[in-house]
């Protein structure tokens, strides 16, 4: 009891650890309040761990040099409780577009657009000639029509707002006929089926999962109907016994039957992939010139932007589609606008884009490079797992991502790490290791396949960062 009590009374006071050196520097960065807080919360602890007759901590207490050790933890506390959950992370997982871990890397000159428009005011909605009320696609919709070849273009959020705020616009309370094969679900909750009621159409599935007829849409069409669409299924293949119909086919009969004809195309590029060696994806102005009266896709899949949806079409129905009070619900801000702006720019420059676009440089990187990527940096994971998993180079795929273009596609190299047999060959060592990796400062995040760990290189960038990371990697001592 006694031991107790001189420990309560050898705490420091909240005023006495204030003035602690340590303390005093976190107090002038980040304020005074969340240091005091912090100090509460920690003597609120050691006190109930006395009370719990904690007898090291009572030793601990009395020791001289107690107050230093209070402070540090005070101040690990304080920094903590200010770090951001959202870090940079080093994506090996060899999907290039990855959804979960942010998509596309922008290019400098979108985040140069981006900190100026971010610092300071802008004529976002302001029509510097008249001096009243502007219109913010002004800032953009000649450009993405001059590419695309589209009398009108409207931006939101991303794709899904996209193809809401289209279906809601043109076909609220009305039937939208689709062909069954083409009901996609993107990843969780975007599901076409799903997009078509929260928009308030129905749905009119038609064909069956594998072919579809031109007769099915002309035999569905209605006074119900509201228009005819098509999803491009970009995360899935059809195989085998199949038909689907032309664009330019349903294009002709929206035409007769005085419907709109709306396509989504997902990853939506704007230019011609096979220049990267990857096979033909629909391009935006090749499915406006087969006919689509309206074409969304998204900014941060194929296009290597920012999130965003850019809706592309006949001028009456961009009009119609701004004009929806949704629009203002979905509409982007200043530094989307900034940064989609400048990619739209970059693309006006076909010849470099390979260079420019992070994304698109990464799609397009040599394998050779990739290579030499993999024989500088395998000694150095060897090393780091020496004695407790093999480490080699193999030969791996690289996917897209995202629902653009499905299936592995770009031949590339990977660091593999296969626990040895006997040591630890079981699924829970790796699983360990894997983690070990993805708690690093700058976390390294790669894909367990085949009793493997693996890490694809291709957008790798930062070699160096992957060092210093390596060398703060836990120790894998050799037990035996
Ligand atoms: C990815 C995708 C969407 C959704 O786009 P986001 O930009 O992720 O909202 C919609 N439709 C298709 C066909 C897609 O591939």
């Amino acid at each position: 009891m006694n031991s107790q009590n001189n420990a309560f009374k050898a705490l420091p006071s909240v005023d006495k650890a204030l003035q602690s050196d340590s303390l005093r520097t976190l107090v002038k960065s980040l304020g005074h309040e969340p240091v005091k807080e912090a100090i509460r919360e920690k003597l609120n602890e050691v006190r109930s761990g006395i009370a719990d007759a904690d007898e090291q901590l009572i030793q601990a207490i009395r020791s001289e040099d107690y107050i230093d050790e209070f402070c540090k933890d005070v101040a690990e506390r304080v920094k903590k409780s200010f770090s951001s959950s959202l870090v940079p992370v080093i994506n090996l997982t060899g999907t290039v577009v990855h959804t979960n871990l942010g998509r596309a890397r922008l290019p400098k000159e979108a985040i140069d657009a981006i900190e100026t428009v971010a610092t300071q005011a802008t004529n976002l909605e302001f029509d510097l000639v008249t001096g009243k009320r502007g219109d913010r696609d002004a800032h953009i919709e000649n450009s993405i029509c001059q590419l695309t070849g589209a009398e009108a273009a409207t931006v939101v959020n991303n794709n899904a707002a996209a193809v809401l705020l289209v279906l809601n616009t043109l076909a609220q309370g009305k039937e939208v006929i689709i062909s069954r094969g083409e009901l996609v679900e993107i990843g969780g909750a975007f599901r076409i089926p799903d997009v078509m009621k929260s928009a308030g159409c129905t749905l009119r599935e038609i064909g069956t999962t594998n072919r579809t007829h031109l007769r099915d849409y002309e035999s569905a069409i209605s006074s119900n109907t509201g228009l005819l669409m098509k999803v491009h299924t970009s995360n899935y293949e059809i195989r085998g016994f199949t038909n689907s119909v032309s664009e330019e086919e349903i294009s002709q009969l929206a035409q007769v039957k005085e419907l709109a004809f709306v396509s989504d195309l997902g990853s939506g590029t704007l230019v011609d992939l096979t220049q990267f060696g990857l096979p033909h994806e629909p391009t935006v102005s090749e499915t406006l010139e087969q006919g689509a009266d309206i074409v969304t896709f998204s900014g941060d899949k194929l296009l290597g932007g920012p999130q965003a949806g850019i809706i592309v079409g006949k001028k009456e129905l961009v009009a119609a589609i701004k004009k929806n009070p949704l629009k203002r619900a979905l509409r982007v801000d200043k530094i989307t606008m900034a940064a989609l702006s400048e990619i739209i720019s970059l693309y006006r420059d076909p010849h470099r884009l390979a260079q420019r676009i992070p994304l698109l440089a990464d799609l397009a990187r040599p394998l050779e490079e990739i290579n030499e990527v993999a024989e500088r940096l395998l000694p150095k994971f060897s090393k780091k797992l020496d004695g407790l998993a093999e480490v080699r180079i193999e030969d791996c795929k690289s996917q897209i991502g995202s629902g653009a273009l499905p299936l592995d596609l770009l031949k590339s190299k990977a660091i593999v790490i296969q626990p040895i047999a006997g040591k630890g060959q079981n699924d829970a060592e790796l699983q360990k290791i894997a983690a070990d990796f993805r708690q690093l400062p700058v976390p390294i995040i790669g894909r367990i396949h085949d009793g493997k760990l693996i890490f694809d290189l291709r957008c790798l960038r930062d070699e160096d960062e992957v060092t210093s990371q390596l060398s703060m990697l836990r120790n894998y001592a050799v037990t035996d």
